[in-house]
This record gives C-alpha cells, structure tokens and sequence, in this order.
C-alpha cells in the first residue's frame, strides 16, 4: 500500500473519481480513499441528465461551469472508452420540456443560455413522440440535451484511473480526520494508519461538512434525497429526456425508463417510499401512458450534497494550506463533473485557471 502522494482525493464518486482522473493525466500522484466503494452514492444514484449550456453565451458562473463540462463530456467520453473499454451511454438523445402556459419565462432562460431550443405546439411534440399523452400543452424541444450511464461512467472513470498508473484507490478506506500542522494540510489519517500528501482534496459529497467540522469549517453541504423508479417497458416507447418541472422521464437505448425525482430533507436516510415513488409513477404514466404496462425493475434513493444557494463549493480551504474541497453540486454533479476536476487539477497543480472561481469560493457567504 503506499502511504504518500501528491494528492490526497477523499470520496469516491463522480467528483472525486474526475478529478483524480484529470490529476493523474496531469502527472501528479494520487490516492484516493472511499469508505464504501467507488462510485455507490448520490453519483451511481442519479438520472444522469446532461443539459446544455454554451461557454460563449452563458453569463452566470453556474452555467458557464456547465458549458465547459458540457464541451468535455464527449472526448472524457470517448477517452474513458479508449482507455477501458466501457461505454459510459454519452448520448444527445433531446430533450423535451413540457410545459402548458409558462413557455415564455422557460424558453427566455435557454435562449439566454445561447442554447438552441424551439417552442412547439402539443401537436408537434406528438410527432416527435407519439407516446406523449393526448392531453398534455406545448413543448420546448431542446436538441442539444445528453445524458450519460451513471454506473457504467463511474466504472470507467475507476478504470481510467487505475489504467494511468499514478492513482491508487483504496476502498472500504474511511478517512476519520485530516492532519493539518501549522495550518497546512499533511495528509489523512485512515482507521490503521496514516497517509501524507503535499494535498488534500476533500470530495466527500453530502459527508464533506462532517469531515470539515473538527477543523473548525462549518460548509453547509446537507443531504438532500431523490427517489427514482427505474421501469421496464419492454420496448424503446420514447426517445427524448422529458422534463415536467423539477422531475423527468429518462428513457436509455434499450428501453428502459427512469422517473426522478423527488426532493427531500430527510437526513442521511436513503430508503423509499410509498408517498415519493407513487408520486413517480403517477407522473410517468400521466405523460406516457403506455408505461401503465411497464414491469416496475428497482426503486432507489440517494443523497444529492446539496448547498444553500445551489452552487458548489470548489476551491481552497481558508485559513489551511493545502487543503480543497470540490462539494454541494446538488442535482448538477455529472453534468459539472469535467469542469470541476479540470479546475480544481489546476487550482492543485498551480495552473493558470480556465475561468474566474470566485463565486464557488468556500468563504462566499461570510464575504457576502
Ligand atoms: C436521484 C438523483 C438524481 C440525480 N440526477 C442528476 C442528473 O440527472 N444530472 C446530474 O448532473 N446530477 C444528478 N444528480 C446529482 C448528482 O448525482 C450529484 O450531484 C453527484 O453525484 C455528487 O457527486 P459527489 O462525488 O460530490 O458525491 P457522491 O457521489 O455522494 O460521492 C461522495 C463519496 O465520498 C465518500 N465519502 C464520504 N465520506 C467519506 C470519508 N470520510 N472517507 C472516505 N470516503 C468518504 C462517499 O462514500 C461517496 O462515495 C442526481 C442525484 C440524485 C440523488
């Protein structure tokens, strides 16, 4: 085992896991530490929506992040599939927004996004996709929206990983504390013995304030649940992501459909309910009636690290050396994913930064 590198990575989900990847192909050495396994939290529990966003256009901090993630997805894609031989399912399939008399406010927000999107009539969006209920309003039809296998992406990114040589993993490797002397981070220390790092990057999801707290750092990354049902249809019944507000239909290339999602402050409970999957259900049959027939597969839960103004932490710990957090990504967190391991490599490594951080700052709320 080796016990000392460049970085420290403490989580292993899809934050962590990208940015050990984009550290490794950097040449720094890495170790990352996961409690459980790889890639089993909010990251392997999510739809994997990837909306699009357009780094020319987009003006607020949040959605130019997005924009540059959005433009790494489909080389990490094709790199991870090089490297590994595992398909991540990156695909534009569209998106449909479904929408009744509110077009207005909901179109002004991808267009100022520099995203191409067309309102169309309930009509419309039955020839796009003649599984849409009779009964339902006009549509954003959104092009351009991907999404990507969640398990199948975090398996590949362990393997890219592994694949470079210079990262470690180690699971089932909780991290109790972070050693910091003098203020600067040292390394971790694990239930047997202790690692040391020129860095430490704490990526812990919906955990991260826990792990903070004993250095005295209050980040609010609280868990936030969302549900899911996952049906089989038996048949491929629609093609687009369809979107009714904050929840959606997902349908993957052989068929099956996934419902998401609720949102809820239950604490670090991952269970289902009757009340939370119902709900699912019922939306998903009122838009796509056909799926009155699918075989209901699996119901999960996961805890999304959500933050008080919906926009993650990444960058340095104040008042300690060396020590990062990249957490709270809420509901983005594949979709931000490539351009949060991008700019933290560089934050890391000393690089010159891609685009201005500030508004992730980790102090933000105390600065105002
Ligand atoms: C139902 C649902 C639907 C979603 N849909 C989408 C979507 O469509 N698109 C999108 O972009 N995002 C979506 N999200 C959000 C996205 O999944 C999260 O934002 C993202 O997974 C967060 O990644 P993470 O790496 O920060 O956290 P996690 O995946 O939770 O990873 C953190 C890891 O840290 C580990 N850890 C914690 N403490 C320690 C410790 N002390 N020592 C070692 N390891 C530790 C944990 O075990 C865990 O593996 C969804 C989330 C949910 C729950």
């Amino acid at each position: 085992m080796r016990h000392s590198a460049d970085v420290i990575v403490v989580g292993g989900g899809v934050i962590g896991l990208t940015t050990a990847f984009f550290l490794g192909k950097a040449g720094a050495s890495v170790i990352l530490c996961e409690q459980g396994k790889t890639g089993m939290e909010a990251s392997w529990a999510g739809a994997g929506i990837i909306p699009p966003s357009d780094l020319e256009h987009a003006q607020y901090p949040l959605d130019r992040l997005r924009a540059l993630s959005v433009s790494l997805f489909p080389d990490l894609s094709r790199e991870l599939l090089a490297r590994t031989g595992i398909d991540n399912g990156f695909m534009r399939s569209g998106g449909l927004e479904l929408i009744n008399n509110s077009a207005h406010a909901d179109s002004e927000e991808w267009y100022g996004l520099g995203v191409q999107i067309d309102t169309i009539s309930a009509a419309d969006a039955r020839t796009l996709e003649p599984a849409l209920s009779a009964g339902l309003g006009r549509a954003i039809h959104i092009p351009c929206m991907a999404q990507v296998r969640n398990p199948r992406h975090l398996q590949a990114l362990r393997a890219a990983c592994l694949d470079l040589g210079n990262v470690v993993i180690h699971q089932d490797a909780a991290v109790l504390d972070i050693s910091v002397v003098s203020s600067r981070a040292k390394g971790v220390r694990l239930s047997d013995e202790e690692l040391t790092g020129s860095a430490v990057l704490v990526t812990a999801g919906a955990w991260t304030g826990r792990l903070l707290e004993p250095l005295g750092q209050r980040l609010n990354v609280p868990p936030v649940r969302g549900q899911i049902a996952l049906l089989n249809p038996g048949k491929r019944l629609f093609q687009h992501i369809l979107l009714s507000g904050s929840r959606y239909l997902v349908p993957r290339q052989d068929g099956l459909v996934l419902i998401g999602s609720t949102e809820e402050q239950v604490g670090y409970d991952k269970a289902t309910t009757a009340a939370g999957i119902g709900a699912l259900l019922e939306l998903g049959l009122t838009l796509v009636p056909a799926l009155a027939g699918a075989t209901l597969e699996k119901t999960w839960a996961g805890l999304r690290p959500g933050s008080p103004d919906g926009v993650p932490f990444i960058g340095p710990v104040p008042g300690i050396e060396n020590l990062y957090v990249g957490a709270g990504h809420f509901r983005a967190g594949i979709q931000l994913s490539p351009g949060t391991a991008q700019l933290l490599t560089e934050m890391l490594l000393g690089k010159p930064l891609t685009m201005p951080m500030d508004a992730f700052r980790i102090d933000r709320q105390a600065r105002g």
